[in-house]
């Protein structure tokens, strides 16, 4: 019976001890993807821990195996111990690198040993300058040579900020495929965002348009935070301000922050739809930013990385709530808007449930927030272009409506000079004649103290209506003042010009209006008609000179055309009279 139990017990143990044994990693084979689940830890409750108390601990099982394949300690984490058990099954040497993919871990201590004895060790991080990492890379990259048999790999770590550990061993080629593909995308990426910079700069310039300055602030900041946390801005921007390197994210996230809310307000014209909001929002920018700063000021970075995060959940927040009820209300250019918040959304949480473990973490899944941030900026580009365009045809057709008359339609004086002027230039150039023919209904007055100014107003509409229907493709009409009408004729000789005018006159004179009592009134109109054929006179002579046979052929009677020959240099004055 005691044998039987003592057996069994061997059993189980050896079942554990099996179980709780971790696989080596082996120099021969390829690791492609992060190594977590290789790794046994330890979380370090006294900082003063030396390696050899590390290596005491593992042998005596107080590392606790890791369950993922991508190790995380959250923020303000106490330091951590990491063992990994290597072994090269071949007699050959082999050179592998080992790459901690996070570029602000503070503190990295990486000790090799082999039969307990210690053969290297690393010393890096981003609280040393750049230029004493071990391998220039914005990762933390570190090669060592495994020679035949088992290596033990102990690497203390120690960070502020995310603890989030991807680990990968790899060798030379496999790193720099790696080092190729991220470096062709960040390209892409940077490149991308730097033409947008460099667009709605210019754009700002040219056009004076706040917004898309506030777009370019806002883009700049979030390229600076993408090389903060990348790694990228230690290796090429700052390599010896590590203290810099240690506050850049806290920093530049808040930063970024208050200038996505500024582009936010602007773009979504807050100020002016909801000032109470816009305040808010002012004093909660200001808030976060007050307290980043002190937390600064504190040197308390775990706090002030806290607030920032807080800060830009708020933003999203907010972002998405108001881009809803600017949809709500009408804005076109909230739909860009929160798309492109939403798109940043979720890349952000794409890329937090990959660092957590919760979803395969891989390129894709680590870099979403990138390519969502990158696809926001793209679709806030085009947000600002719609708006410009819509703005442009909006001012193009305020001022359209500037030059029409709107009762009746046709062109006011400005308007009139406006597109006569070229014409008037050319015609005087190629030496052709032109005609004006001006018009002023008869006695409209007493039709108006009569009948009424509606009835009036409907008279003038219907007459527009007739000028418009008889005037030739070419013409341009006028209402040059109350009931006085100007036809401006191009390559037009008198002749011509009064016939059109006699036919004018006698379409106005068959128009109907019913009055409210329904009687059926007929209206008439006197007509000037001049030309400038061969005569050396300015456009308002011309039209000076229309008025005069316009008033000749009031006091003539009215209802009639009058012309002048001598103004077209023809003989004597012409009257076209019928009454
Ligand atoms: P004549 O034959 O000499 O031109 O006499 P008239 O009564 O037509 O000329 P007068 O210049 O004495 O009066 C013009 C009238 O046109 C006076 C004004 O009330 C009217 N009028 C001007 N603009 C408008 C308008 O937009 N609507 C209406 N209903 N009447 C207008
Ligand atoms: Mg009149
Ligand atoms: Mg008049």
């Amino acid at each position: 019976m005691k044998r039987t139990f003592i057996l069994l017990s061997l059993v189980l143990v050896s079942i554990i001890s099996s179980l709780n044994a971790r696989a080596a990693i082996h120099a021969t084979e390829e690791y492609p993807a992060v190594i977590g689940q290789y790794f046994q830890f330890m979380r370090a409750e006294n900082s003063d821990l030396g390696v050899y108390d590390a290596l005491q601990a593992f042998k005596s099982g107080k590392f606790t195996p890791s369950q993922s394949a991508v190790m995380n300690f959250g923020i303000g984490a106490k330091p951590v111990w990491l063992a990994l058990d290597v072994t090269n099954a071949h007699h050959e040497p082999i050179v592998r690198q080992l790459l901690l993919e996070n570029a602000w871990l503070d503190k990295i201590d990486v000790f090799f040993f082999r039969e307990n004895q210690l053969v290297s060790s690393f010393h890096t991080g981003d609280s040393l300058p750049f230029s004493q990492r071990p391998i220039n890379h914005r990762f933390f990259v570190i090669e060592h040579t495994f020679n035949h048999g088992d290596t033990l790999i102990l690497i203390r770590v120690e960070a502020d900020d995310a603890m989030v550990l991807p680990i990968y061993f790899m060798n030379a080629e496999q790193l720099e495929r790696k080092d190729l593909l991220n470096a062709y995308s960040y390209g892409l990426m940077y490149g991308a965002i730097v033409a947008l910079v460099a667009y709605n700069l210019v754009l700002y310039i040219g056009l004076r348009i706040g917004s898309y300055l506030l777009y370019s602030i806002f883009l700049l900041f979030f390229i600076a935070l993408n090389l903060a946390y990348t790694g990228h801005g230690y290796q090429w921007l700052w390599p010896d301000s590590p203290h810099w390197q240690r506050w850049a994210s806290a920093v530049l996230i808040a930063a970024g922050t208050t200038s996505g809310f500024a582009f936010t307000l602007q773009f979504l014209d807050v100020k002016k739809t909801w000032p109470r909001v816009y305040r808010f929002i002012i004093l909660g920018c200001l808030f976060f930013c007050t307290l980043v700063l002190a937390a600064m000021f504190l040197d308390e970075l775990v706090v002030a990385l806290a607030i920032s995060f807080v800060f830009i959940f708020c933003f999203y927040v907010a972002a998405v709530i108001l881009g809803i009820i600017s949809l709500k209300i009408g804005n076109k250019f909230a739909k860009y808007f929160l798309i492109a918040s939403i798109l940043t959304i979720c890349g952000g949480v794409i890329t937090a449930n990959a660092v957590w473990g919760f979803i395969p973490f891989n390129w894709l899944t680590y870099r979403a927030v990138d390519i969502g941030m990158t696809l926001d900026a793209i679709l806030l580009a085009l947000a600002l272009a719609a708006r410009f365009e819509m703005n442009q045809r909006e001012k193009l057709a305020a001022e359209k409506m500037a030059g029409i008359d709107l009762l009746t339609n046709l062109n006011n004086r400005r308007s009139f000079y406006k597109y006569v002027k070229p014409i008037w230039s050319i015609s005087l150039r190629s030496k052709s004649s032109t005609s004006v023919i001006m018009l002023d209904l008869d006695n409209f007055k007493l039709l108006n103290d009569n009948y009424g100014h509606a009835l009036g107003d409907q008279v003038l509409v219907q007459l527009a209506e007739t000028l418009q229907r008889e005037a030739r493709s070419g013409d341009i009409l006028a209402r040059w003042g109350g009931e006085e009408f100007l036809i401006f004729l191009p390559e037009t000789r008198l002749q011509d010009a009064i016939t059109i005018a006699e036919r004018v006159r006698n379409k106005i004179s068959l128009l109907q209006v019913s009055s409210e009592k329904g009687e059926k009134l007929t209206i008439s109109a006197s007509f000037g008609v001049v030309s400038n054929q061969n005569n050396h006179i300015s456009l308002d002579e011309l039209i000076a000179s229309a008025d005069q046979q316009l008033y000749r052929a009031k006091k003539q009677g009215r209802n009639c055309v009058c012309s002048d020959f001598s103004a077209a240099g023809g003989s004597g004055a012409s009257e076209g009279l019928d009454r």
